[in-house]
């Protein structure tokens, strides 16, 4: 991974964007697709199991926890979680003077996001 700036420490993201692969298997960046990761980051395989038991396995739990554990210094230059990073850590340590019209429309978005994984989470991908 090459080096990005960012405004947050912590890769918060992961339970609102995964990654697939083309053979169905799940991660939660795509800079883990390689086969030497697979040990510490693969989630679960589509051709194998549901989403919806994925998402509710421990193994996903863990690597969610693994990767914000790991920190982001050494993650590529915006990737598409980085959005999702920097709203989930202003939420989580919000600066003296918030703005609120942009807190606001991040709610928005989250809220949207999570309306649309509800539904999905009911879908079963067998
Ligand atoms: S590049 Fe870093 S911040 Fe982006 S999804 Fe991967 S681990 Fe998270």
């Amino acid at each position: 991974m090459g080096e990005g700036k960012r405004n947050y420490q912590q890769c918060l993201g992961v339970p609102f964007l995964l990654y697939s692969s083309g053979d169905g298997k799940l991660f939660p960046c795509g800079a883990f697709f390689t086969e030497k990761n697979w040990d510490k980051y693969l989630m679960g395989d589509l051709t194998k199991d549901s989403f919806k038991d994925i998402i509710k396995s421990d193994r996903y739990w863990e690597v969610v926890e693994r990767v914000r554990k790991m920190g982001v210094s050494k993650c590529y230059t915006a990737c598409r979680t980085d959005q999702i990073n920097s709203f989930l850590w202003k939420l989580k340590h919000p600066p003296e003077h918030v703005n609120f019209v942009t807190l606001l429309s991040g709610f928005r978005h989250i809220k949207y996001n999570i309306q649309k994984w509800e539904k999905l989470k009911t879908i079963s991908i067998r």
